[in-house]
């Protein structure tokens, strides 16, 4: 009898084909009588495929899944799972780091010139047939703007590496200061916001991270600033930042993250100087697939020999 796990919510057909061949599977999303699921077969499921679509998964979920060894995450972020009461139950949580880290840099720079050249702005100009009516107006530039990162990880690296080759200096906040990399380090958010004229967030979500960026470092970030949010909603205070950008105390925010995603308030959706993508840093066909195939790797090796591919801070100690 193969291991048996539970897919919290839908995943690309491939993840799930592969999941299949290899484990007995179970759909929660397709399971109607969940309490009698988890009162049943729920007691036998020993591996979890979670995404941040499945919700938030704690403790007390854990609790219904009394045989459940590890949870493998869709996804390098897992602020969605709570990895130390996993760790507490002696759960292994992996999740899917250097899948994405290029997929979601090439995005953030894109979001970046996009947000700067007004290019969603321009692409309606021109299918609103306002062109003859004369040129659209010029735009902000990144010419001769400081760069400054919020999160100096795998992809805040890859995203610095990116920007290097547009001639822009870079800075970065971290908790601590890191030897491999030459970028200015600022020991407070709020110095580095007043240092640069662009801010991009890529840190990780959850309690330590929850609303850093503030009203506080939108006025230091400045008129001219700009900020880009690829971290997680939960980083920025968002109705500080609508009103930031309503006012004009910065000049236009870029965002591919929000708040209670999938609803964006209206305030957000009315403002001329934001540009707004749906949760897209890492969805391209190629990298969800990599990513898939992560997870998958990741509750395959755990089943073969206790050894999975990429266990999570918080559950590391539990495999030595
Ligand atoms: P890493 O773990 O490699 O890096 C995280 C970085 O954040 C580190 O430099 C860390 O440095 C810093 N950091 C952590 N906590 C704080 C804090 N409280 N204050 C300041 N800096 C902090 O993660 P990745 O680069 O792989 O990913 C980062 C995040 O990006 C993910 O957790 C996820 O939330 C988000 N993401 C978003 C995607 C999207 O679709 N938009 C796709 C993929 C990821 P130090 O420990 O020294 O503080």
């Amino acid at each position: 009898m193969t291991p048996e796990i539970l897919i919290g919510a839908p995943m690309p057909p491939a993840v799930v084909a592969a999941l299949e061949a290899a484990f007995t599977v179970h759909k929660l999303w397709e399971i109607e009588d969940k309490a009698g699921f988890f009162a049943g077969a729920g007691k036998r499921v020993r591996g979890l495929a979670a995404s941040t679509l499945a919700g938030r998964i704690d403790g007390a979920l854990m609790d219904r899944l009394p045989a459940l060894e590890i949870i493998s995450n869709f996804g390098v972020g897992y602020d969605t799972v709570d990895a130390v009461a996993a760790a507490e139950r002696g759960i292994i949580v992996t999740n899917t780091p250097g899948a994405l880290d290029d997929e979601v840099a090439d995005l953030t720079v894109g979001l970046l010139l996009a947000t700067l050249r007004q290019l969603p702005q321009a692409d309606r100009f021109v299918r609103e047939g306002q062109w003859p009516q004369g040129p659209f107006p010029l735009s902000p530039t990144l010419r001769g703007r400081r760069i400054g990162i919020l999160g100096l990880g795998a992809i805040g690296k890859a995203i610095a590496q990116r920007l290097e080759a547009f001639g822009v200096e870079i800075a970065y906040h971290t908790r601590s200061r890191k030897d491999d990399v030459s970028y200015g380090y600022h020991d407070t958010l709020i110095w580095l916001a007043a240092a640069s004229d662009v801010l991009i967030a890529i840190v990780p979500g959850g309690a330590s991270t929850r609303h850093i960026v503030d009203a506080e470092v939108l006025a230091a970030l400045g008129a001219d600033g700009v900020f880009i949010n690829v971290a997680r909603g939960s980083v920025v205070d968002q109705p500080a930042l609508i009103a930031a950008l309503q006012t004009g105390t910065i000049l236009a925010a870029g965002l591919d993250v929000y708040q209670d995603e999938p609803n964006v308030p209206e305030a957000l959706i009315a403002l001329p100087n934001v540009v707004l993508l749906p949760h897209l840093g890492s969805a391209s066909v190629h990298t969800r697939a990599a990513m898939g195939q992560l997870v998958v790797d990741n509750l395959k090796t755990w089943f073969a020999d206790g050894k999975p591919l990429t266990p999570v801070a918080e559950t590391r100690h539990l495999l030595a």
